[in-house]
């Protein structure tokens, strides 16, 4: 019955019963850890699923939100369809729009800046629906994000899903990196109205122990999934599937047959257990604290925004507030730090600042190592400097 051999572990849908029961526990042991809201669980209308990547998970929620709306306003409506999101959101937003058909004027980037943390201001969501609904087109999709990749804001999801609901659009919420963390009750709150939410997704492969790839995602309504991509072809048809006794996860998921993905997650959470899982994430947001520490002591650096979970964003602080020359330098800095090979860190733009991201992931790392990188960063910014 197996469509591909056991050494790539992957399973054709029709002979894979076991994997998909074992995906529901799993994925439902994970809703539990994160204090998900009963909804996303298996036993009623919603559920999750393990999808390949945060990509596809925002992908088909789209079309599955896509579908529901055109289902009641007609077909004819795509082009009315409007999509809102900060101007922090994942990229991944902006490919789902194009695949699923969304015009690309229809698309809100709503601004942010560093009076939230650059998180998204409920009262500019609201405007912009606002004005939408007079021109006569149709919000049908917010996406909010826990954890943006460039400096990890948290956007405050219960004012924004309330802003959703009373204009009946799908409310997404992408926790790919950040979402690991909520896994401690300490990092709970920042998930903290998610209950608004109609779906949920964060990556396992990210800060999860998990290897590549694992991007778990939950819906409180799965038949908006399974209306949206269902098909039935004759080659498929077996007696389990036509008395609905199993669930079948290709119609979730963009392709057919699946990777049983649930058993490495199913060893991780087996193998480490709740409490060591928390640790772990607990020991990398300590290290990313002391980075931030070391930083703020350096009268030539500062932190930019406000360190949250494991990322640091900071710089060279301007000097007579030449931001121009700021910028170079610290773009010099990234250069001469990576090409050193001792460490590899990232940059990112905020409010036209040149900013460097120094994110805690790797399950090896230990404090000496946020020592030694801390030092050759002082050492090249100080050989900068002096120049
Ligand atoms: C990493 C990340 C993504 C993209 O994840 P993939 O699984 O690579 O598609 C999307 N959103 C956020 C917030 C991320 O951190």
């Amino acid at each position: 019955m197996l469509s591909a051999g056991l050494n790539t572990m992957s399973f054709s849908w029709v002979a894979s019963p076991a994997a998909t029961e074992l995906e529901i526990v799993v994925v439902d042991w994970v809703a539990k850890l994160l204090n998900l809201p009963e909804q996303f669980l298996s036993k009623g209308n919603g559920g999750g699923v393990i999808q390949g990547s945060a990509c596809e998970a925002i992908l088909v929620v789209m079309i599955a939100a896509r579908d529901k709306v055109l289902r009641s306003v007609g077909k004819k409506a795509l082009e009315k369809l409007v999509v809102y999101s900060s101007d922090q959101t994942h990229s991944s937003l902006q490919k789902a729009c194009q695949l699923a058909g969304i015009h690309l004027e229809n698309c809100r980037v709503l601004k942010t800046d560093s009076s939230t943390n650059y998180a998204l201001r409920p009262e500019s969501l609201q405007e912009a629906v606002s004005k939408d609904l007079e021109a006569g087109l149709i919000p049908f999709f917010l996406c909010g994000t826990v954890g943006t990749t460039s400096s990890t804001a948290v956007d405050p999801l219960a004012a924004l899903g309330k802003i959703a609901k009373s204009n009946e659009m799908w409310f997404h919420i992408d926790a790919a990196y950040a979402g690991s963390a909520c896994i401690c009750p300490e990092y709970r709150q920042y998930i903290d109205g998610v209950e608004t939410a109609d779906s949920f997704d964060m990556n396992a492969h990210k800060w999860l122990l998990t290897n590549f790839e694992c991007s778990l995602l939950w819906v409180k309504d799965q038949s908006a999934l399974t209306e949206a991509l269902s098909t039935n072809p004759e080659y498929l048809k077996n007696k389990a599937s036509q008395a609905n006794l199993v669930v079948d996860y290709k119609d979730w998921q963009i392709p057919l047959g699946r990777r049983f993905r649930a058993l490495k997650l199913w060893m991780v959470l087996r193998l480490y257990g709740a409490e060591n899982l928390k640790s772990y994430i607990r020991n990398h947001i300590k290290l990313a604290k002391i980075f931030e520490q070391l930083v703020s002591k350096d009268p030539n650096f500062e932190v930019v925004t406000p360190r949250i979970f494991s990322l640091v964003c900071f710089r060279i602080a301007a000097v007579d507030n030449d931001e121009k020359t700021c910028n170079n330098l610290n773009r010099s800095l990234l250069d001469a730090v990576n090409s050193s090979g001792k460490l590899l860190f990232s940059h990112t733009i905020l409010s036209e600042k040149f900013v460097l991201r120094f994110a805690i992931g790797a399950p090896l790392t230990e404090e000496k190592h946020v020592m030694e990188a801390w030092k050759v960063i002082q050492e090249e910014a100080s050989f900068l400097l002096s120049k």
